[in-house]
C-alpha cells in the first residue's frame, strides 16, 4: 500500500463498506465496539460522511473557489467570493472544507457521526454546531462521545476552533489509524497531487502551502 496515495485521498484500497459508508478496514472493530455501547447508552450511532476521495474534495473545493457553492464565515454568514484575493479565497473556503487532498476523510479512518434516534419528528441532519452544543437534538450524544470515544480508540480533532478549521463536535477520528496518515500528508504529498490535478486557485495554494498546511491540516484538537 502506498500510504501517501491513501492519506491524499487518491486510493481506495484501504477500504471497506461499513452499512453503505466506506471506512479504513483497521478501524471496523474499534467502530462496531463504539456503536454497540452507544446503543446501550441509548443513541442510535449514524455515520454522515466516511471516506471522500480527492476527485470529490477537488469538486467540493472548486465548486466553493469559483462560487458556484456557498461559502460561510464563522458566524454562518455567506461569503462573496468574488471580491476575495485568491489566497483570502483558499482561507475562507478552509475553514469548512480542506484542500483536497488534505482532507482526514480521505483516510477511511475520520467520520462525521450523529445519533439517528434523536432526531425529531422532520428534522434533518443540518451538521451545525448547535446540534451537538447545550439544548441541541444530539446535546447527550455529544457528551456521551468527549466520555467515552478515547476507551475505544477514537477522538474530536475539530473539538475546538483554534483559528483553522472551525469546530465540528460531529467529526471523529481513529486515533492509531489517522496518527500513521498525518504523517504522509506532508506539504510535499499535499503539493504533488495539487500540482496533477485541476484544482482551482492551483498556483497561490502552492505558493502559500506551508503557512495553510500550518493554520488548517496539522491544527488540530490534540488527544
Ligand atoms: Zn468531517
Amino acid at each position: 500500500m502506498d500510504l501517501s496515495l491513501i492519506a491524499c485521498g487518491l486510493s481506495d484500497v484501504h477500504l471497506t463498506d461499513w452499512y453503505g459508508k466506506q471506512v479504513h478496514k483497521n478501524i471496523v472493530s474499534d467502530l462496531k465496539a463504539l456503536s454497540r455501547a452507544s446503543k446501550q447508552a441509548g443513541f442510535d450511532l449514524a455515520i454522515a460522511s466516511a471516506f471522500r476521495s480527492f476527485e470529490r474534495q477537488a469538486s467540493i473545493w472548486n465548486g466553493k473557489f469559483s462560487g458556484l457553492r456557498p461559502v460561510y464565515n464563522i458566524d454562518n454568514c455567506a461569503v462573496e467570493v468574488s471580491t476575495l484575493s485568491e489566497i483570502e479565497k483558499c482561507q475562507a473556503i478552509m475553514l469548512f472544507s480542506a484542500l483536497p487532498g488534505a482532507s482526514r476523510h480521505h483516510f477511511g479512518s475520520d467520520l462525521d457521526i450523529y445519533a439517528k434516534n434523536c432526531l425529531g419528528h422532520g428534522q434533518s441532519l443540518q451538521l451545525a454546531p448547535w446540534e451537538y452544543l447545550h439544548g441541541g437534538p444530539f446535546a447527550e450524544f455529544s457528551l456521551w462521545l468527549d466520555e467515552n470515544l478515547a476507551e475505544f480508540g477514537f477522538f474530536k480533532p475539530y473539538a475546538q476552533y483554534n483559528g483553522g478549521i472551525a469546530q465540528e463536535p460531529w467529526h471523529i477520528s481513529h486515533i492509531a489509524t489517522a496518527k500513521l496518515l498525518e504523517q504522509h500528508q506532508s506539504i510535499d504529498v499535499i503539493a504533488d497531487a495539487i500540482s496533477r490535478h485541476d484544482v482551482l486557485g492551483k498556483q497561490t495554494i502552492l505558493a502559500n502551502l506551508s503557512h495553510l498546511h500550518e493554520r488548517f491540516i496539522t491544527n488540530i484538537t490534540k488527544v
